[in-house]
């Protein structure tokens, strides 16, 4: 009797594979390098003592619209707080848009550009399920579930992808809001690949929003463990698998690691021309983390800002565009894009001192060393002038610590592979089923498959519904509470 499956790595994609194995009556063993589990879902004391901050992922705009996570139901095992407003962006002078669930609400606040907005959105939220089928529910070589989603996110990514992004808009406020979050991707703007991404999480922010687990990201993959152990699967850590040789009893291997990490651990395994192709697929630019501890809330020009646990710092459109530009031509820019998280307010249960957890990262060139606090708190202060006097300690993570954390994160690429276009047509190479690779029971669950970056354990979930057709000649098992 074969071992079952192999997974290595306890990221949300390789607790997802786990999961649905597991419950189709596979043996499953999961190999965690780390002595936590979680990969990007890891939450912890990190700044100072009592006072708990997500190590890596905070802002979760799929754990409610992922596939995976509806058929597993994690809202009902994980307790969330859905705030009605899902993002905030201010602006100079202080203004700031706010996107809330409600899209006619947000298009009230917008001014002139109020109807445009709406325009672009409310045909996506009529065909919701088409639209994340089509960024969301696999290979980019596959037909879509619904042609009409499909169109109408094609026009629309053409759009927003192109010169023509500003054409239909007259003010800065929309724009700027569309960009903050399209630049979650790392990339230049504009650009197909950010436009599409940009849009579909923004769907996501109009349609379920983009809900705060109550006590951190460890709570998501703290679900997926409890499942996993409760039909039958081990978890073991401290544990990294240096060669798929070391893994020969099981009859498939699932890699929740970086496709460069795969060509290095399986290149036994694996054909030379398939390797290559892996050692091909790019690294993106980076992260880098700045989290701090503030005494009270953050004292926005826009008191509104407040209403929301995510922010998207930057300014217009014109000027998020640059900083992402400089980015990719390896500079540090001076006004940085950043992505800061206040859920204190949304889960006070978290800090019962009272102390304001604050969360953000920014984008930096491949490698980068760079301390970016001072950069960071200047663009928080820009938008909140006062912020810097409640500041009670900051914790700076570079982009080659967030590597040494997590291998996965090859010189702080948080996303184990540049989000390009090419690279999401082909992740980590051109293929109906790209998880599955030509070696012996050896799959790629991770975040370098489609459909790319984000806690949503999708990777996971079309490695393991593969396995369990191919390897196992089983199908789907049911994956409810
Ligand atoms: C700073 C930061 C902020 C982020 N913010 C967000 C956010 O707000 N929202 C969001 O949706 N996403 C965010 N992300 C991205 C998100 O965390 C990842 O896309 C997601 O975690 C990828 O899941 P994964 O399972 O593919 O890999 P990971 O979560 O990276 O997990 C991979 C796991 O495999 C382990 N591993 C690797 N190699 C080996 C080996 N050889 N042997 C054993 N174990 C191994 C690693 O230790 C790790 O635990 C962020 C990431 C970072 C770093």
């Amino acid at each position: 009797m074969s071992n079952g499956a192999a997974i290595v790595g306890s990221g949300p994609n390789g607790l997802a594979a786990a999961v649905t194995l597991a419950r189709a009556g596979i043996p499953v063993t999961v190999f965690e390098a780390a002595d936590t589990i979680g990969g990007g879902t890891r939450t912890g004391e990190v700044v100072m003592p009592g006072v708990v901050h997500d190590i890596c992922s905070a802002i979760h705009p799929m754990a409610l619209a992922s596939e995976f996570f509806r058929r597993f139901e994690l809202a009902k095992r994980v307790e969330f707080v859905v705030p009605e407003a899902s993002y905030a962006h201010p602006l100079d002078g202080g203004r700031a848009a706010i996107a809330y669930r409600d899209l006619d609400r947000t298009a009230a606040e917008l001014g002139r550009d109020g109807e445009a907005y709406r325009r672009l959105f409310a045909p996506l939220l009529q065909q919701l399920d088409g639209v994340l089928d089509f960024g969301l529910g696999g290979s980019m070589l596959r037909w879509p579930r619904s042609l009409p989603a499909a169109l109408a996110m094609g026009l629309r990514t053409l759009e927003q992808g192109s010169p023509l992004c500003n054409l239909r808009f007259q003010e800065d406020a929309a724009p700027a809001m569309i960009s903050g979050v399209a630049a979650h991707s790392i990339g230049t703007m504009p650009a197909l690949s950010t436009a599409a991404i940009g849009l579909v999480l923004s769907v996501t922010g109009h349609a379920a929003g983009w809900p705060v687990p109550v006590g951190g990201s460890q709570a998501i993959a703290q679900a997926l463990a409890d499942d996993l152990l409760a039909h039958g699967g081990r978890i073991e850590t401290g544990v990294r698998v240096q060669d798929a040789g070391e893994l020969s009893g099981y009859q498939v291997k699932v890699f929740d690691t970086s496709a460069r990490d795969l060509a290095r651990i399986a290149e036994r395994e694996l054909p030379e021309d398939y390797v290559r192709a892996l050692r091909r697929f790019k690294s993106g630019n980076a992260a880098a983390k700045v989290d701090l501890v503030l005494d009270g809330p953050i004292p926005w020009a826009d008191p509104r800002v407040a209403q929301t646990p995510t922010v998207h710092l930057g300014g217009s459109r014109a000027q998020i565009a640059f900083a992402e530009a400089e980015v990719a031509r390896g500079r540090h820019p001076d006004q940085p894009y950043v992505l800061l998280a206040q859920p204190s307010e949304f889960d006070p249960g978290r800090n019962p001192s009272g102390k304001n957890a604050v969360w953000s990262y920014t984008h930096v060139p491949n490698g980068s060393t760079l301390d970016v606090s001072e950069r960071v708190i200047a663009q928080i202060e820009r938008f909140a002038p006062g912020v810097r006097e409640r500041i009670l300690d900051c914790r700076v993570t570079t982009a080659a610590e967030l590597a040494d954390y997590n291998s996965n994160y090859f010189g702080g690429d948080i996303s184990a592979g540049a989000v390009q276009l090419q690279q999401l047509i082909a992740r980590p190479t051109l293929s109906p089923s790209p998880w599955r690779t030509p070696g012996k029971g050896i799959y790629l669950a991770s975040s370098s498959t489609p459909p790319g970056p984000g806690v949503h354990g999708l990777a996971g979930w079309h490695a393991a519904r593969l396995i369990l057709a191919k390897e196992f000649g089983k199908s789907l098992p049911s994956l409810a509470v």
